[in-house]
């Protein structure tokens, strides 16, 4: 199994080296901007390296939301995104499953993220797998609860959609890790990516803080356990650097070998 972390976008190489890592994720654009992505100066770099590459698509998108105003762009964004990514031989662009605002029926947001999908295969299709992640607050979210998400699949599904399950949002989201690759499973059918990440916040609490690994709220054992049972890469998304998520990635390690 492949282990890593989110990174600092400038040299993700020598992060990854830095940590022992074997696969990273990191950002092709500031997380919270509208932007496109640049070429990058190390593209052949991490074309031809060891190392498997993860991109994350920016915060901003919701291709879930009512509001013209941010789906449309964000429909626009995860494409660009997703052709950057390609070209850097990312195995895949994650990307959250969005909500739409309260008040709002959420059944118009799954169609909402089937228009999505509709539009990247009139622009000729998205060039790697989208990776849908699980997110750990609201109640108008289209992949934080896994009735939501059952129904988000109905409608993505034959898409093609990916799946990262991210251990934290879970827990704080309130799904509880134990058997949660057989519940998720039954719904996608695969697990391409897991967000290997303790919560600083107790069970269903709703809130998003990542913590280190053995630190949080989280039996690490559990952790490593989804790992194991998702049979997928796993990348920590945890503070303290090199330091911090080197000792996650030991740990893992350390547990899947146990
Ligand atoms: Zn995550």
């Amino acid at each position: 199994m492949r282990i890593g972390a989110h990174v600092d976008p400038a040299d993700p190489l020598a992060e990854a080296a830095a940590r022992g890592a074997d696969v990273v994720q990191f950002f092709l654009t500031d997380p919270q901007a509208w932007a496109d992505p640049q070429p990058r100066a190390d593209a052949d770099a991490l074309r031809a390296a060891d190392v498997e590459i993860f991109i994350h698509a920016p915060y901003r998108i919701n291709v879930a939301t009512l509001n013209n105003r941010i789906r449309i762009p964000s429909r626009k964004l995860l494409l660009s995104h997703a052709r950057a990514a390609a070209d850097l031989g990312a195995k895949g662009l994650i990307v959250h499953g969005g909500h739409v605002d309260k008040g709002n029926d959420v059944a118009t947001g799954f169609e909402n993220w089937k228009k999505t999908f509709e539009y990247a295969a009139k622009e000729g299709g998205f060039p790697l797998p989208v990776l849908v992640e699980n997110t750990a607050g609201g109640d108008n979210a289209c992949a934080r609860r896994f009735d939501a998400l059952a129904r988000l699949w109905d409608v993505i599904g034959e898409y093609g959609a990916g799946f990262c399950l991210d251990t934290c949002h879970a827990f704080a989201g309130g799904e509880e890790l134990l058997g949660i690759v057989d519940r998720v499973k039954a719904i996608t059918g695969r697990i391409d990516l897991v967000h290997a990440n303790d919560s600083r916040d107790p069970f269903d609490s709703g809130r998003d803080r990542h913590d280190n690994l053995g630190q949080g709220t989280i039996d690490p054992d559990l952790i490593v356990a989804v790992i194991q049972a998702a049979g997928a890469p796993a990348v920590v998304e945890t503070p303290g650097g090199a330091d911090g998520q080197g000792a996650d990635i030991a740990l893992i390690r350390k547990g899947l070998t146990a």
